[in-house]
């Protein structure tokens, strides 16, 4: 049987999500049908896919109750198929809103058809609740990576998040380290995944080649398909492709993190 894979990207707000989701779709579509759902109000998942953004779920509906799957869902480089789900003006209503309106409709559409293969979310995880936690609420998602540097913030929110997973009972793959290049920060990360019961799936490296690119809105995989760069996220994609290997995290009280953070500092 053809079962769809399914996978959730998860962390805190300019971490690098949204770049490793579009550079492993990219990846992956070398191989199988994808689907990226973009599930951030930023809305702008698949931009380097698409080669500019994308009108978002919301705002078609706004202009058309009756939209199609057509008119919702966008060819990108290699075929790959986009979807942006928006979100509410800034200050206005729940910022999560717009993933749940966009998930009933893409249901209603039959978007999910058995002849997908793989279908990436890429979700702000700053916050898990509200619309954020329906990719891993509603059994959308099989798989959860959290993205998360070395620094402070971002492996606190990526706590706070494997507290929303371990709520929600889903299935932590792993987390993903998108270098910023401090010190010992490979290091910093793959402990924390240890301590939270999980294990660091790939590595990115900090790279100008990203920005490059995503100036000519374009993958890394596109625009430098034989830099390291490249091959780096198709390492990560056949990562976790292959993995198998799952858990329900255990989180860190704050004292334990802050204990945990301070040790690196010296
Ligand atoms: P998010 O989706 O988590 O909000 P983005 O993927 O939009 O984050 O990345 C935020 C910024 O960081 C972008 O401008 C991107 O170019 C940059 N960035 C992400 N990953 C890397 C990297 N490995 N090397 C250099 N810059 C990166
Ligand atoms: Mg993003």
């Amino acid at each position: 049987m053809n079962k769809t894979k399914s996978i959730a990207i998860y962390g805190k707000g300019g971490i690098g999500k949204s770049t490793i989701v579009a550079n492993i779709a990219a990846a992956y579509t070398e191989h199988h049908k994808v689907l990226v759902i973009g599930c951030d109000p930023k809305a702008d998942t698949t931009r380097t896919l698409h080669g500019g953004r994308l009108p978002t779920i919301l705002n078609i509906l706004k202009e058309n109750k009756q939209a199609q799957a057509q008119d919702v869902v966008f060819k990108g480089y290699n075929r790959v198929m986009c979807v942006e789900s928006g979100g509410p003006e800034p200050g206005v209503g729940c910022a999560g809103r717009g993933v749940i309106v966009a998930m009933s409709l893409l249901e209603r559409l039959d978007i999910f058809r058995d002849d997908l293969e793989l279908i990436i979310y890429d979700v702000l995880g700053d916050v898990v609740c509200g619309g954020f936690a329906v990719p891993l609420r509603e059994d959308y998602a099989d798989e959860v990576y959290i993205v998360t540097s070395g620094e402070y913030m971002a492996l606190y929110a990526a706590n706070n998040i494997s507290k929303g997973i371990k709520k929600l009972k889903s299935n932590l793959g792993g987390i993903i380290c998108n270098c910023r290049g401090l010190e010992r920060e490979e290091e910093i990360v793959e402990e924390f995944a240890q301590k939270i019961g999980s294990k660091v799936i790939g590595v990115i490296p900090r790279s100008e080649l990203v920005l490059k690119s995503e100036y000519d809105a374009k993958t890394v995989l596109e625009k430098f398909p034989e830099s390291d760069q490249a091959e780096d996220y198709r390492k990560l994609a056949r990562n976790i492709w292959e993995n198998s290997e799952f858990s329900i995290p255990s989180p860190l009280e704050v004292d334990e993190f802050d204990q945990f953070f301070r040790k690196f500092q010296n």
